[in-house]
């Protein structure tokens, strides 16, 4: 039988959504923030159907029709509201998707529910034209804001809505379900654990991923010969991470793991602490040469290009920075 994804490690918001309709006092406007990956998704899909399931429980039944009507994409009531151009979200999506749908009476279930993914891309417009809705909903009417970034959105649309946060999930959870559900052995669940920080998404993604060791020993390779390596063959190198379906940040996340196992080693000498034990050699080798601020210097430098590349910097010029920072405080 078909299943609805598995939450992992959200038992905050799952129990405060459970709370409300439990108390009937289910809220019209929610915004889930959380980064990319984070499982907002998953999240608000999972309430939609709770709230539209004929056994009207705590949690979607997975059987019923309007269960899976769901799981198939295709509820009537349930709009992912969409938008034309990929980095906004115009007032014309908003009027005619949702402001000018509402007022018409949910097709068959208790509930009509608007999903907003990207909600950070509205416009002003579109938000001051979501604002009537949000302020004034029809009693059905339920709408989920799924946003990286709360910040963006108007404080006349937050203080409207109950904002739940997405929080990192603790790094044992993360990996007991990824070795129960994915069979992954010990050690790669410990590297995409490492890798995620509290993101599930992106912890599954790495476990899922069928390069996986490719996309390990390339980075690895990377790192170990910076020293000796041009900017521009770093630079391709890091470009060509877009064949394996990872981002450049998420590449960026595989060589802070291993600069936290340089400076983790460099304070206890000990390999058990260590996520890429197998690659023990090449650490030591690391440890003795640099100082522990050198790495930690490193370590900044990584998340500050993560930083910089969410703001669109010119990528060479990020890597190029982060490369010189390398090279002289790995040393
Ligand atoms: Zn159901």
């Amino acid at each position: 039988m078909e299943k609805f994804e598995t939450i992992v490690g959200m038992e905050q918001i799952l129990e405060h959504l459970k709370n409300a309709i439990r108390l009937g006092k289910v809220s019209h406007a929610y915004i889930f923030n959380g980064e990319e990956k984070s499982g907002k998704k998953t999240i608000a899909k999972n309430f939609a159907a709770t709230l539209q399931c004929e056994d009207r429980g705590e949690e979607p039944c997975g059987v019923c029709k309007s269960c899976h009507q769901i799981m198939n994409g295709n509820h009537p009531d349930i709009i992912w509201v969409t938008h034309e151009k990929p980095n906004s979200i115009g007032v014309d999506d908003i009027r005619t998707q949702v402001v000018n749908d509402i007022s018409l009476k949910p097709f068959q279930g208790p509930n009509k529910i608007y999903i907003i993914s990207e909600a950070d891309k509205m416009t002003p417009q579109a938000q001051n034209a979501l604002l009537k809705t949000i302020e004034e909903p029809p009693e059905y009417a339920i709408l989920l804001l799924l946003t990286e970034n709360e910040e963006s959105l108007l404080p006349t649309i937050i203080s409207r809505c109950v904002t739940l946060n997405m929080k990192p999930v603790s790094n044992e959870v993360i990996k007991t379900y990824l070795m129960e559900n994915y069979h992954i052995p010990d050690y790669r669940a410990e590297v995409c654990v490492a890798f995620a920080q509290g993101n599930v998404g992106k912890a599954i993604m790495l476990a899922t991923a069928e390069n996986f060791e490719h996309i390990k020993n390339e980075t690895l390779h990377l790192v170990k010969n910076i020293p000796q390596l041009e900017v521009y063959e770093v630079v391709d190198t890091i470009k060509q991470i877009v064949d394996f379906k990872l981002n450049v940040n998420d590449y960026l996340d595989i060589m802070m793991v291993w600069y936290r196992d340089v400076l983790m080693f460099k304070a206890t000498n000990d390999v058990n602490n260590l996520i890429f034990k197998d690659e023990i050699n090449s650490i030591i080798k690391q440890a003795n040469k640099s100082s522990y601020r050198g790495i930690e210097i490193i370590i900044q430098a990584i998340e500050k290009a993560k930083e910089r590349i969410k703001a669109n910097v010119n990528f060479d010029l990020i890597i190029e920075l982060l490369l010189m920072t390398i090279k002289e405080n790995g040393k």
